[in-house]
């Protein structure tokens, strides 16, 4: 493998019980950088709590997450653009949940993959510009005019600048994920997990949602995706991943994996939703 094409996200045996109740049972992935990976399977299959691990929302009980690969091709020199200035290159970091995980590596985690929540998650009290800003500057600690600017340029390229004043609550549902996208990138994650994004949303708010995503995959972002939209999966993803019962039953290209699952839950699950 070059350099370049080094993972993003690497998870390996990621393992987590509620109570008696084991949700992840040696979880492995790998998301090459720009890549796309799908997530999918039926409800309870465990794909939100890898997600809200891949967050540090989450603490699995063994297994470990790598995120970022240093990106600097063979001679040395940077790799190809980056989304919005995305720092790549920096050394990847590695949490071992069958050690004790220190806050300082979990928030270490957060800062390098960003969430966008199935019920969107924005502060009520907040406009939608505080909303955005509010990682970047009290988290992250960076110069407020510049977050500033760069969050009303995110919210101008999904059509929302005139909404920056507005409270979450003026917002439609397909708005108001927009805005969590929008937050999100203000982040200038490594990786964009996106939980059910579209799931909240009336059919006819969908669409505009989807579109912002696909752009994005476009763009060259790095992204996990759980999603019910199979078709929406199909054009975006590069590959898909089907869960059951906290396991990966299958995996592969978009295309195989959709049109013609080798395994018969995946067959079964497909079948039911395309
Ligand atoms: P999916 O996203 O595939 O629908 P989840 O990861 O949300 O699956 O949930 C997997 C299982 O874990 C479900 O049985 C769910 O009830 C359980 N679960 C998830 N979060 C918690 C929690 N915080 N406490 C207890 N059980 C949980």
């Amino acid at each position: 493998m070059s350099p370049i094409d080094a993972p993003v996200l690497q998870v390996r045996g990621l393992s987590k019980s509620f109570g008696t109740n084991q949700v992840l049972r040696g979880i492995d992935l790998d998301v090459p950088r720009g890549k796309v990976v799908a997530l999918i399977g039926p409800s309870g299959s465990g794909k939100t709590t890898i997600l809200r691990s891949l967050n540090g929302l989450e603490t699995p009980d063994a297994g470990s997450v790598t995120v970022g690969a240093s990106h600097t091709t063979a001679d040395g020199s940077a790799g190809k653009d980056e989304p919005s200035g995305v720092e790549h290159n920096l050394p990847p970091l590695t949490l071992d949940f069958s050690a004790t995980v220190s806050p300082r590596e979990v928030a270490a985690l957060r800062d390098r993959s960003a969430m966008v929540f199935q019920h969107y998650n924005l502060f009520p009290h907040m406009s939608v510009l505080q909303n955005v800003i509010e990682g970047p500057i009290r988290v992250q600690k960076r110069p407020r005019a510049k977050v500033i600017a760069e969050a009303e340029r995110l919210l101008d390229r999904v059509g929302l600048l005139e909404k920056k004043d507005a409270h979450p609550f003026e917002l439609s549902g397909g708005q108001q994920q927009r805005v969590g996208i929008v937050r999100a990138l203000a982040l200038k994650p490594q990786l964009l997990l996106f939980d059910e994004p579209t799931s909240a949303l009336d059919p006819e708010l969908v669409d505009d949602v989807l579109a912002v995503i696909k752009e994005l995959a476009d763009e060259g972002w790095t992204m996990v995706i759980v999603t019910h939209e199979l078709a929406f999966a199909r054009q975006t993803a590069d590959e898909v991943v089907f869960m059951a019962d906290g396991v990966v039953v299958e995996r592969g290209p978009a295309s195989q994996v959709l049109r013609e699952p080798k395994e018969e839950r995946t067959q079964q699950f497909v079948r039911r939703l395309l």
